[in-house]
């Protein structure tokens, strides 16, 4: 038996939610005495990167390549999903919980005909349930899949991948003629943000909210998370209102993350925002409202004017990194 993982890839570059997804599976196939078989769609560059997924975990590697599969299609990649699942007798997908893994678990569960638990955070314990946060991040729930059949998203960042020396077995798997004319989705261009960590991805995050007052004014932020090697993130309103591309909103409407340093600025920590950001490992808010919610959450907190504490912020850091 194995377990089956969704190895996410762009252009041939596995996304680190991939690997963190990967590593996860190991772990539970280490509890479950299985074997790790990573499923990946799409043209790839180099066969070692498909080889390379072993150091992550995978032991196999089934490719199934062609360029009607370069662009994302949820839909298309659960039907070949199922088909590949049913075909190896599987019971157990694992994907992780980004934007892709979270349009795609539901439709594979869906089709085929598995119990769906999205957003875990730990392994099974010894009853099998796993933990997940409910209620916004308030509380944690242990939950225990009952279905034969289970789909399994990981959220991001809950685990480190440790690189272990050996390669994966890569074998292609050929899906039936006709799901080339199932696909959907046209994808006509490809924006893609330059220069920049993307947020799913990034350590640190530097954060703005309504308290900014205007697009105008994100030139700080971005200053703050050049200096920082950062990602900017907003919350809910300043996407809404246009400020900021829906990309960058987090919260229980937007992203999860959980980077290590999470900077907010003029956000006031409503719970919806803070289900998205309260698993980073230190938060730092700035406020000029000392009775902002969000400081009951961080781990440090500045009372003051983001207009006057961020210029002189970003002045600090350039002078601690010796930058002109
Ligand atoms: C179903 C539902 C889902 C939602 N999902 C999300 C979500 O995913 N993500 C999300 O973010 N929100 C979400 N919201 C909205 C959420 O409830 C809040 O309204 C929102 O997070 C508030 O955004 P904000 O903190 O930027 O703005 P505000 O609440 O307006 O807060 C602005 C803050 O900036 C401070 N401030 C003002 N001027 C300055 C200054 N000069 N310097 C420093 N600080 C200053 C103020 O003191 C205040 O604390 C959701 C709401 C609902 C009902």
């Amino acid at each position: 038996m194995a377990i089956f993982v969704f190895a996410d890839q762009q252009k041939g570059a596995f996304k680190k939610a991939s690997f963190e997804t990967l590593y996860y599976a190991s772990q539970l196939a280490k509890q479950q005495q299985q074997e790790v078989v990573a499923v990946v769609m799409g043209e790839m560059n180099s066969a070692t990167s498909l080889q390379d997924l072993g150091r992550y975990g995978a032991r196999r590697v089934l490719h199934v390549d062609g360029n009607w599969l370069n662009d994302f299609d949820a839909r298309l990649y659960a039907r070949i999903l199922k088909q590949i699942l049913n075909q190896q007798e599987a019971s157990l997908c694992v994907l992780p919980h980004d934007f892709n893994g979270r349009a795609l678990a539901p439709y594979l569960a869906a089709q085929w005909g598995a119990t769906l638990l999205t957003g875990v955070t730990s392994l099974p314990d010894a009853q099998g349930c796993f933990q997940k946060q409910v209620f916004s991040g308030k509380a944690i729930a242990w939950i225990k899949p009952n279905a034969a059949r289970q789909v399994i998203t990981l959220l991001p960042n809950t685990f480190t991948p440790q690189p272990a020396d050996q390669q994966a077995e890569v074998a292609q798997w050929q899906p039936l003629q006709e799901e080339a004319q199932q696909r959907r989705i046209r994808v006509k261009e490809v924006q893609t943000t330059q220069g920049r960590v993307p947020l799913s991805e990034a350590s640190i995050i530097v954060s703005g909210g309504r308290g900014l007052k205007g697009p105008e004014n994100w030139g700080m932020i971005e200053q703050l998370a050049d200096v920082l090697g950062a990602a900017t993130a907003c919350s809910r309103p300043v996407a809404d209102a246009g400020w900021r591309p829906h990309h960058e909103h987090v919260g229980q409407t937007g992203l999860t993350v959980r980077p290590n340093l999470y900077i907010a600025i003029g956000i006031s920590g409503a719970i919806q925002h803070l289900a998205g950001v309260n698993g980073s490992k230190y938060i730092v808010v700035i406020n000029k409202d000392p009775e902002a919610p969000f400081f009951q959450a961080a781990d440090y907190g500045i009372v003051g004017d983001a207009f006057e504490v961020v210029p002189r912020l970003i002045e600090a850091i350039k002078k601690y990194k010796g930058i002109s």
